[in-house]
């Protein structure tokens, strides 16, 4: 049967962040309606987020939907100023609907532990056998391997690439108003809507008006402070150590062939680390903290320890680290150890970096694309060099290390031990 292009109405979403998402395309509503997308209303957004920020709790699924949003307004304001065919636009808006749909439940502990990345699992989804796939290859044969080749970021139109993956994209400009919003806090916000207003499309890639030149500013620096006062949050990092360590906990159990009261099948295949596209289809969070909640009971003294102090965000404490000192963490351990903690899991030292924005830098590791303005005279200006305010925070890498260590569990031991303990980490905590 020939599926017709355009729905015989529009669908809008009500979003609290765009307030409507509309839907023309028959093929956006089919891929929005896919097991595989509807999946990621299941995955939060922030990962661990919501026990620093209760108000945190929005999925990827709310995410997905926005970015394919802003996507759409940028191909409206494209209108009569660039060609772009069909299906490059649907390119764009199904690249930008489909570029998180890799993501799993906790996605960054979850990956670590059991090393995989969701990319591949982005790509797999598109290209495999998934709803999602014949939905795509509606539009040609060819299709699905052009959306996954524009997230991947190696297509061939660099335009294309740039609206959904640079420093200033559909993407970034989603999660930063999003995550601002659930979170509840005021640094996230700029104004979309002007932006949005002076982005042109130039050769192969995008500049802005230079009028709007201080709308950018306002992004940049929401993205700056979103990372450290957000993302970095170190109560957050702290409940990510301490997942980590439940998965790591949990599949050494596993490996050594221990019996679990309950048999966790669907988690089994990672514990292996051998697992099927199907078998990560059929996760997302709601099953990892069933088999979480079953482990607050389990026999095991350290998965049941470790499940609990998630669950009822027992965290760990942390102190600042300095990543040269090799003796403290070395004797720190030690201490651990003689008063029977296993450090394996009960220090950690986590570190973290960012760099809010960069001008381009050839050959350098991580080349990014700068943002360009368009100035009244015509000629083109990289925003560094017109802005002091991103000038001040361009190429300047931030780095963090905190160590994790359960306090509660410190101080009761007997007094020596703890006073050692405390001593070295260079904390007074009254033992
Ligand atoms: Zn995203």
């Amino acid at each position: 049967m020939h599926t017709p292009e355009l729905l015989s109405e529009e669908k809008v979403f009500k979003d609290p962040v765009h307030r409507y998402v509309h839907v023309r395309e028959t093929l956006i509503w089919d891929l929005i309606n896919a097991p595989e997308f509807q999946r990621l209303r299941r995955i939060k957004q922030l990962g661990t987020s919501y026990l620093t920020f209760h108000g945190g709790e929005h999925s990827r699924f709310n995410h997905s939907l926005g970015v394919y949003e802003i996507m759409r307004r940028i191909l409206e304001t494209f209108e009569g100023r660039i060609a772009l065919s069909r299906e490059e636009q649907l390119l764009c808006m199904c690249a930008a609907l489909l570029h998180d749909v890799g993501h799993g439940p906790f996605s960054h502990s979850f990956e670590k532990v059991f090393r995989f990345d969701h990319e591949d699992w982005t790509r797999a989804i598109i290209t495999g056998e998934t709803e999602i796939n014949r939905i795509l290859r509606r539009v040609g044969e060819g299709f699905p391997q052009k959306v996954a080749e524009v997230i991947a970021k190696t297509y061939e139109n660099k335009l294309i690439v740039s609206l959904i993956s640079s420093q200033i994209d559909a993407d970034r400009m989603d999660y930063l108003l999003r995550d601002a919003y659930y979170t509840g806090v005021n640094y996230g916000n700029f104004d979309i809507e002007r932006i949005l207003r002076v982005m042109r499309p130039h050769e192969d890639g995008i500049v802005f008006k230079f009028s709007g030149m201080h709308a950018v500013e306002d992004y940049i620096m929401s993205r700056y402070q979103m990372y450290w006062q957000v993302y970095f949050h170190p109560v957050t990092r702290s409940a990510e150590v301490v997942l980590r360590k439940v998965f790591q906990r949990a599949k050494e159990l596993y490996q050594a062939g221990y019996s679990f009261a309950i048999y966790p099948h669907p988690l089994a295949p990672f514990f292996r680390e051998q697992f099927t596209l199907a078998d990560y289809l059929a996760l997302d969070e709601g099953v990892v903290l069933y088999f979480m909640q079953q482990w607050k009971a389990e026999e095991d003294p350290i998965l049941k320890d470790l499940a609990s102090r998630f669950l009822d965000r027992n965290l760990y404490k942390y102190v600042e680290f300095n990543p040269r000192n090799f003796r403290m963490i070395a004797e720190l351990k030690e201490l651990f150890a003689k008063a029977g903690i296993d450090p394996a899991y009960y220090v950690e030292v986590d570190s973290t970096s960012d760099l809010p924005y960069d001008f381009y830098r050839p050959g350098e590791e991580e080349e990014r694309i700068p943002i360009m303005l368009r100035m009244p005279s015509g000629e083109m200006a990289e925003l560094s060099q017109k802005s002091e305010i991103v000038e001040s925070i361009s190429g300047k890498r931030r780095f963090d290390y905190k160590l994790y260590f359960p306090l509660d569990k410190v101080r009761t031991l007997p007094e020596p031990v703890c006073r050692a303990i405390c001593e070295c980490l260079g904390v007074d905590e009254g033992c």
